[in-house]
């Protein structure tokens, strides 16, 4: 079994944490040490790099960032599937 080496790490970012930062990301106002972290996150994590770009694809539509209207199904959808994602995680050991 390998293990991922970034999973000790305090600084890496939690998919949760990632997502808040998401939005302050994409308006580009996201302090570099940050943007580090949440690039970090997005190389080993496919569900917040999808998640990403559905984000990006949504403001290029509407033109401009309306962080409020992620419809709280689509969040409450996330969390549902890294919840899982960890419970898999869990299991590995
Ligand atoms: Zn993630």
């Amino acid at each position: 079994m390998i293990r991922p080496p970034f999973r000790r790490r305090r600084w890496q970012l939690t998919c949760q944490q990632a997502v808040e930062l998401v939005t302050d990301y994409l308006d580009g106002v996201l302090p570099a040490r940050e943007r580090e972290r949440f690039d970090a996150h997005l190389a080993d994590c496919a569900h917040c790099t999808r998640y990403l770009n559905q984000m990006r694809t949504t403001i290029e539509t509407l033109g401009r960032l309306e962080p409020e209207s992620v419809p709280p199904e689509v969040l409450h959808e996330l969390v549902t599937v890294y919840r899982r994602i960890q419970q898999d995680r869990r299991a590995e050991d």
